[in-house]
């Protein structure tokens, strides 16, 4: 059994995952961030006790939102827990249940899921894509997560596709995530499209809704959509051309919306690389993703 832990913007989660990657006990909370990191930890630290209750766990994995440290399991500089930079969770929940832990970047986290337990399995370069308010990738190369220099996590979804496009939340413009995140296709539409909706608060889920009932403004949201997915998806083609790609994210939940404008692209784009050996298949883990990743970030730094 492994103790999993996952720190969102909005919420934290945690859990008990066995070795085949089934979530035995789960409890969350809001992050409610400006209580600040230690009152966070409490809060972790007493869901993971109760979740744990008599079984004992071999370790401790984390997925956190990123940017984080591997290495030092020190939060950086993250965009949505601001004034938590420098905490250690690792340390912190390793000192208090008297285990090893080991924490990595939740798309990192997901990926490595997948990766061993999930859609992505048996497959030796793999990445991992998850498109929801933001878009986060994982590389995974002979099932070992790849880093950038210093151990850092490299941000795929931050790669420009536009450079006139719309202002990121990193300070660039037009990266992948302004123009292919849920919230991008909700701006997209207050901009382009607004008077057609009916004053409904819109959302990614809600605008792929309408456009499978037909609604002609939402039917262009999701065709811009999947092109700016498949373009973004075709640059990962061709930098790294994986034997799969696994794409999760709230917004895959309307993936068949999506899949077919993805694969078109891809083809117009990718020509000089084998593209048609790049498996692009749905993620498999379902919402528990995080806190399997979590406990996978674990075997990945000690098992074996
Ligand atoms: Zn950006």
């Amino acid at each position: 059994m492994i103790g999993a832990v996952d720190i969102g913007g909005t919420k934290i989660a945690a859990g008990v995952v066995d070795e085949e990657g089934r979530v035995l006990a789960k409890a969350e909370c809001p992050t409610d961030v400006p209580r600040g990191f230690a009152d966070a930890m409490r809060r972790v630290a007493e869901m993971l006790a109760q979740c744990v209750g008599q079984t004992e766990i071999k370790g401790i994995g984390i997925g956190c939102t990123g940017p984080v440290d591997p290495v030092s399991g020190a939060l950086g500089n993250v965009n949505l827990l601001p004034g938590w930079e420098g905490g250690n969770p690792v340390e912190t929940l390793s000192a208090k249940f008297g285990v090893t832990a080991a924490m990595e970047n939740d798309a990192d986290a997901a990926g490595l899921g997948e990766a061993v337990w999930g859609a992505g399995k048996g497959k030796i370069r793999l990445v991992y894509v998850t498109i929801s308010t933001g878009i986060g990738a994982s590389v995974i190369l002979e099932g070992k997560v790849y880093r950038g220099a210093g151990g850092c996590h490299p941000e795929i979804g931050h790669h420009v596709v536009e450079p006139s496009g719309p202002p990121c939340t990193c300070g660039a413009r037009g990266c992948w995530e302004s123009l292919a995140s849920g919230p991008a296709m909700v701006e997209w539409v207050k901009a382009n499209a607004s008077g057609s909706y009916g004053g409904q608060e819109l959302s990614a889920q809600l605008i792929c809704a309408r456009a499978a009932e037909g609604a002609e403004w939402a039917r262009r949201a999701v065709e811009r959509e999947g092109y700016y997915l498949g373009v973004g998806l075709a640059n990962v083609v061709s930098v790294f051309t994986p034997d799969a790609i696994v794409l999760g994210g709230g917004v895959m939940k309307s993936a068949d919306l999506f899949l077919d404008r993805i694969h078109q692209v891809i083809r117009e784009n990718c020509r000089l690389v084998p593209f048609e050996r790049v498996e692009i298949s749905l993620a498999s883990l379902g919402p528990d993703v995080a806190l399997i990743g979590a406990a996978q970030v674990w075997h990945h730094r000690f098992a074996a």
